[in-house]
C-alpha cells in the first residue's frame, strides 16, 4: 500500500512508531495529486507549501511526544470553510479573490490537533447543486468513471477521497451534500444532527439546514473526524451544549437486537433495480448480524423536495444579500454609480443556478406570497419532522438508499433543474427533520459505479449510526474496492 492510500488510523499507527514521518506522508499525497488531479479536478486551491510546513511542525510535535490521532494527517477541505490566509471561494466568482482573516471553528479545531492542510476542494457554487457542475472553477469528475458526476455539492471532497488525494476531508450537507457525493464516489459520509457541529466560519447557504460533517475512507475515520469537530461553540448559537462521546469506543458494539425501519415511501417504482438489489443484500447482511426489520411509514415524504426548495432558497436569498461588491469579493469596476455597482457585481459574480435560487427565494419571501409559500413550507416541515419522531418511537435506525440511481452523466441534468432537484429525494427529509444520516458503500452497478446505503439516526444518535455502519463495513468488502485512476 502507498502512503496516500492509508486511512487516518492506519497512517497514525505508522506515524506513532516512527516508521513514517508526516513529511513523507504529505509528499506522497502531493505526488498523488500531481499524478491524478488533471483527470479528477477535485481541488480549487492546492497549498503544497503550507502543507509541507504543517507536516514539519507535526513531525516536531510527534518527536516531542505530543501526538494526537490527527497529528500529521493530510486533510483537504471543501472550499466553503474559511481558512485564515488561504483563498476561500465557495466555488463562486463573487468570492474568487477572497482571503479570509480567520479560520472556521472546525478548521481551528483540526489545526489545534496538528493536521496538515493540503488544499481547498471543489463544490457546487455556494453548495447549491447535486453534481459539482455549478462551480465557477469547472467540473469535478467521478474517479470511478470520468464521464459521470461525483455528486454534489461536496463533489470535490468525495472525489478526492476516492482518488486518494487526501487522507480525509470535511464537507457540508444542507440537503444531501455529504451523503450523496459519498454514495456516488464509494466513500463514507456523515451528516450530523443539526446543532452537533459549529458552523462558525462556514459560508452560509440555508442556515436552518446546513451542517458540517466528514467524508472519509472508512467508518473508523468517520468516527474520529466527527469526534474532532463536534461540540458546543460559543460563536455559533445553534450549536448544542451536549457532551461529545468518543465515537470510536462504541463502534464494535454490534447490531444485535437493533430495530431498523424500512420506510415504505423510499422503496418506490423509480428506484433503479441495481440500487434496490444492493438494499436487499444490505438488509440480509443486517439480519444475519441479528438486527430486526420493521416496515414504517414517513407519510409526508412526497412533499419534502418542494418544502426544501422553498425554505433553502428563501434562506439563501437572505444569506447571499451580503455579496454586494462593497466590502469583499468581486466588484465590477466600470459601474457608474452605487446601484449600478451592486447590480453589475452581482450579475457578473453569481452563476445561473445561484441566481435562480435567489430569485425563487426572494419571491417566496415577498409580501403577498410569504403565507402561501414560505409559511406553508414551514408547516409542512413540521409534519415531516413529526413523521421521523413517530418513526423513532418504534425503531432505532432507518435504512434507505441514498439516491434513486448511481451517479448520472456529466451534463445529463444541467438543462433540467427540476430533475436535478428530484435526485435528492432521499437525503432532503433528514435535513428538514434536523436529524443525522450517513452514507456507506453498499455495492456497485454493472457499469462499476458505487451504490450507497443510507442509515438515518434519531437526533444526536450518531453513536448508534456509526456502530451500525461499522458492523456493516466489517462484514462486507465494498469499502476495500478502489477506483482505477
Ligand atoms: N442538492 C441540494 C441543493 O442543491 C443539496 C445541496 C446541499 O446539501 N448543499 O440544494
Amino acid at each position: 500500500m502507498q502512503l496516500y492510500e492509508l486511512t487516518i488510523h492506519e497512517l497514525h499507527a505508522k506515524l506513532k512508531t516512527g516508521e513514517v514521518s508526516s513529511v513523507e506522508a504529505t509528499r506522497s499525497i502531493l505526488d498523488r495529486i500531481d499524478a491524478v488531479e488533471d483527470k479528477v479536478h477535485a481541488f480549487i486551491t492546492i497549498t503544497p507549501e503550507e502543507a509541507m510546513q504543517n507536516a514539519a511542525a507535526a513531525d516536531k510535535r510527534i518527536a516531542a511526544g505530543e501526538m494526537d490521532i490527527l497529528t500529521g494527517i493530510p486533510v483537504a477541505l471543501k472550499d466553503i470553510f474559511l481558512t485564515s490566509g488561504i483563498r476561500t471561494t465557495s466555488a463562486s466568482r463573487i468570492l474568487g479573490n477572497f482571503i479570509p482573516p480567520y479560520d472556521a471553528t472546525v478548521v481551528a479545531k483540526l489545526r489545534e490537533r496538528g493536521i496538515v492542510l493540503i488544499g481547498k476542494l471543489n463544490q457546487d457554487e455556494f453548495a447549491m447543486g447535486s453534481s459539482t457542475e455549478s462551480s465557477y472553477f469547472g467540473v469535478t469528475r467521478n474517479p470511478w468513471n470520468a464521464d459521470h458526476i461525483p455528486g454534489g455539492s461536496s463533489g470535490g471532497s468525495a472525489a478526492c477521497i476516492a482518488a486518494r488525494q487526501a487522507t480525509t476531508t470535511l464537507g457540508t450537507d444542507t440537503g444531501g451534500s455529504i451523503r450523496q457525493p459519498a454514495a456516488h464516489c464509494g466513500c463514507v459520509g456523515l451528516k450530523p444532527t443539526y446543532g452537533r457541529v459549529s458552523r462558525y466560519g462556514v459560508i452560509a447557504y440555508a442556515s436552518s439546514l446546513d451542517q458540517v460533517g466528514p467524508i472519509t475512507r472508512d467508518v473508523t475515520d468517520c468516527a474520529i473526524m466527527l469526534g474532532a469537530i463536534a461540540g458546543h461553540d460559543p460563536k455559533d448559537s445553534t450549536s448544542v451544549e451536549l457532551p461529545v462521546p468518543d465515537y470510536t469506543q462504541t463502534l464494535a458494539n454490534g447490531v444485535k437486537g437493533l430495530r431498523i425501519g424500512l420506510p415504505r415511501e423510499y422503496f418506490i417504482e423509480g428506484l433503479d433495480p441495481e440500487v434496490k438489489k444492493a438494499m436487499d443484500e444490505a438488509i440480509a447482511t443486517y439480519k444475519g448480524l441479528g438486527a430486526e426489520f420493521v416496515e414504517i411509514s414517513l407519510p409526508h415524504t412526497d412533499y419534502a423536495v418542494a418544502t426544501y426548495y422553498l425554505i433553502a432558497t428563501a434562506e439563501a436569498s437572505s444569506n447571499l444579500a451580503r455579496y454586494d461588491g462593497v466590502r469583499f469579493g468581486y466588484r465590477n469596476s466600470d459601474a457608474k454609480g452605487l446601484l449600478d455597482m451592486y447590480m453589475l457585481s452581482r450579475d457578473e459574480g453569481f452563476g445561473a443556478e445561484v441566481k435562480r435560487r435567489i430569485m425563487i427565494g426572494t419571491y417566496a419571501l415577498s409580501s403577498g406570497y410569504y403565507d402561501a409559500y414560505y409559511l406553508k413550507a414551514q408547516k409542512v416541515r413540521t409534519l415531516i419532522m413529526e413523521d421521523f419522531t413517530r418513526a423513532f418511537g418504534k425503531v432505532d435506525l432507518i435504512l434507505t438508499p441514498v439516491t434513486p440511481t448511481p451517479a448520472f452523466r456529466i451534463g445529463e441534468k444541467t438543462s433540467d433543474p427540476l430533475q436535478m432537484y428530484l435526485s435528492d429525494i432521499f437525503t432532503i427529509p433528514v435535513n428538514l427533520a434536523g436529524t443525522c444520516g450517513m452514507s456507506i458503500p453498499a455495492g456497485f452497478s454493472s457499469e462499476g459505479l458505487p451504490i450507497g446505503l443510507q442509515l438515518i439516526g434519531s437526533p444526536f444518535g450518531e453513536e448508534t449510526l456509526l456502530r451500525a455502519a461499522y458492523a456493516f463495513e466489517q462484514n462486507t468488502l465494498w469499502h476495500k474496492r478502489k477506483a482505477k485512476i
